[in-house]
């Protein structure tokens, strides 16, 4: 078994619904996420490249206007999509070169049909193994597991992986499940973009992932793209997090054993005692993380 592999939890196939449901159930809405179009999605992926992701909505949506399809981009001034791009800040000039050359490419060599699988996507003038990706998933639920800065960042944190290109590219290939590459990477890239953030918002955004995540249980969220982590330490989210480590190791745990095991200090009279504890655990329970016996008051175990 690789290293990434064996940082993964056991039961993967809970970890990959729990993401899924999550996204499923709330994401942001972009117009190429509302479609499986692979030229609008090429569009909106060379856009994204360098520009915010609300700014690329406004010229998205003008760009698909101007040039609907493939031979109408191929067609085009290639002065005239450099104008365009320039007049909406979209970056380098030379991404809207490519664009164009990439579409003069699918309409004279692939009979105006986009390739399909992510190596051929490839052949596309300016797309490298990210954006060939992006489209073989996006629009052909073709593609391979995206490893972005995002993905890497939640990877990192949620399964304590070392910071190791290969051993992400391994263990994004391992979590994605079979010919689901369109949902699976739009889910985990929205993990990456709304929940694992640089300052994460675990609770805020209800990540599906707390119950297994390393960083969650810690309050350790470094991550190769944040070298020196918030101030979180002794904040009410890291022993949130330690809660919802310990009771992952039982089945079920009184509140007088789960004290203790949460914070050295604990006692059940103290400052950070019972009262403290039962305020935790009550917003656990609201998050639906965490289930109390029915008076709240001897014993708490993990929902899954
Ligand atoms: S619990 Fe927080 S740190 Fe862990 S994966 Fe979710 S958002 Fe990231």
């Amino acid at each position: 078994m690789s290293e990434s592999a064996s940082s993964l939890p056991d039961d993967l196939d809970s970890v990959r619904r729990a993401l899924v449901e999550w996204y499923e159930g709330d994401h942001r809405k972009f117009p190429w996420r509302e479609t499986t179009n692979p030229y609008e999605i090429l569009v909106s992926e060379v856009m994204s490249q360098q520009t915010q992701l609300d700014r690329v909505v406004a010229a998205f949506a003008d760009f698909v206007e101007r040039w609907p399809d493939v031979e109408r981009l191929a067609a085009a001034d290639r002065s005239a999509v450099v104008g365009f791009w320039s007049d909406h800040s979209l970056g380098y000039n030379n991404r809207a070169r490519y664009l164009h050359e990439a579409a003069g490419q699918v309409v004279a060599e692939f009979d105006g049909e986009f390739p399909e699988n992510p190596d051929d996507l490839q052949e596309l003038q300016g797309v490298g193994p990210y954006t060939a990706n992006a489209v073989a998933s996006f629009a052909f639920d073709n593609g391979n597991a995206v490893v972005d800065t995002n993905v890497k960042r939640v990877l990192y944190r949620a399964f304590d992986m070392p910071d190791d290109d290969a051993a992400f590219e391994d263990a994004a290939g391992e979590l994605l499940p079979d010919d689901e590459s369109r949902v699976w990477n739009n889910a985990i890239m929205e993990l990456g973009g709304v929940a694992c953030t640089k300052t994460p918002a675990c609770d805020e955004e209800s990540c599906p992932w707390r119950g297994w995540c390393g960083a969650y249980a810690t309050g350790d969220f470094s991550a190769p793209d944040v070298p020196t982590q918030s101030p979180f330490e002794g904040s009410r989210r890291q022993f949130r997090g330690r809660v919802v480590r310990v009771l992952g190791e039982y089945d079920e745990l009184a509140l007088s054993e789960l004290g203790p095991r949460v914070r050295v200090d604990y006692t059940p009279e103290g400052e950070h005692g019972r009262d403290w504890l039962r305020g935790l655990l009550a917003d656990l329970e609201d998050d639906g993380l965490v289930a109390l016996d029915t008076d709240g008051e001897t014993s708490a175990r993990l929902r899954r």
